[in-house]
């Protein structure tokens, strides 16, 4: 079969929420535009210079039923859990934490002033593995692949392939590709995507196309601005003059009922009800 490149779906803006104790980001998944991008929950930007935008941080709280992936551009990152785990998450290093039937922890940042920059990406589990035991996989950033392209073009692979390079996030069951993407002004790159898995870019720095051809344009695409994609083999971005930067995200797609309320995501409103009442009667975790 002859490889197809991918069309976009659609290209949103991330919205401006509060969450936590009071930390400023960007939501592109996780809206009122779009609820989900199966198996993708949620995915935010946090990016300031000003403190007050973040310091209050994510003080203790629950997850069950999802993974919550964070990938750190700038700053950092305090990381404790219910269950004795404790850990930095520097610039460039990913946290790949499979929350299963509980976790209670905190994400605190680790500085009181400069810029702190990162993503936090909802993966969903599947019926089957919803409950499984909580793991974490803390992944330095010297521990994460870098390609250097002969044009520029720099990948970080952080899960999933890219050429002979595979990331250092194994054992998802949702077989997910994530990549940092930086291709320099005006060049071109042909990503691979696996054919049937959901796939979204996410533009955090300069501008450029996503989604074109050699024989159709793109769509012009900025800072903040996610993109869903069609089936297909492949994606192609074009970078702007400015350079651009970006996520390149997939997976498959589960295909079941989701019922969530704020941090817990199960496939029916009673199993979430029940993990509130759980969480609220100190039995959650038990
Ligand atoms: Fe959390």
């Amino acid at each position: 079969m002859l490889s197809e490149y991918r069309d976009i779906e659609v290209v949103l803006p991330a919205q401006p929420v509060s969450d936590g104790a009071g930390v400023r980001l960007k939501r592109s998944i996780g809206t009122e535009a779009l609820d989900h991008l199966d198996p993708f929950l949620l995915l935010d930007e946090f990016k300031s210079e000003s403190a007050s935008d973040y310091i209050r941080g994510f003080p203790n709280h629950p997850h069950r039923g999802f993974e919550t992936v964070t990938y750190m551009i700038a700053g950092s990152f305090e990381h404790r859990d219910h269950l004795g785990n404790h850990g930095i998450l520097e610039p460039g290093s990913v946290q790949w934490m499979t929350a299963g039937r509980g976790i209670v922890h905190s994400e605190m940042p680790r500085q009181e002033d400069g810029l702190l920059w990162g993503f936090q990406l909802w993966v969903n589990l599947p019926a089957s593995d919803k409950l499984c035991a909580p793991r974490y996989q803390d992944i330095a950033a010297a521990a994460i692949p870098v390609v250097n392209r002969e044009d520029g073009t720099v990948v970080r692979v952080i899960a999933g392939r890219y050429g002979r390079v595979t990331g250092p996030v194994t054992k998802i069951l949702t077989d997910p590709l994530y990549l940092d993407v930086t291709v320099p002004a005006g060049k071109a790159v042909e990503l691979p995507v696996a054919r049937g898995h959901s796939a979204f870019a996410y533009v955090f720095d300069g501008a450029g196309e996503l989604g074109g051809s050699h024989k159709r344009q793109g769509m012009p695409v900025g800072s903040g601005l996610l993109t869903s994609f069609a089936d297909g083999d492949r994606v192609q971005a074009v970078a702007s003059p400015s350079g651009l930067r970006f996520l390149l995200v997939a997976a498959q797609p589960l295909g079941e009922p989701i019922a969530r309320f704020g941090p817990f995501v199960m496939n029916t409103r009673e199993e979430v009800i029940a993990a509130y009442e759980q969480y609220r009667a100190g039995t959650f975790l038990a």
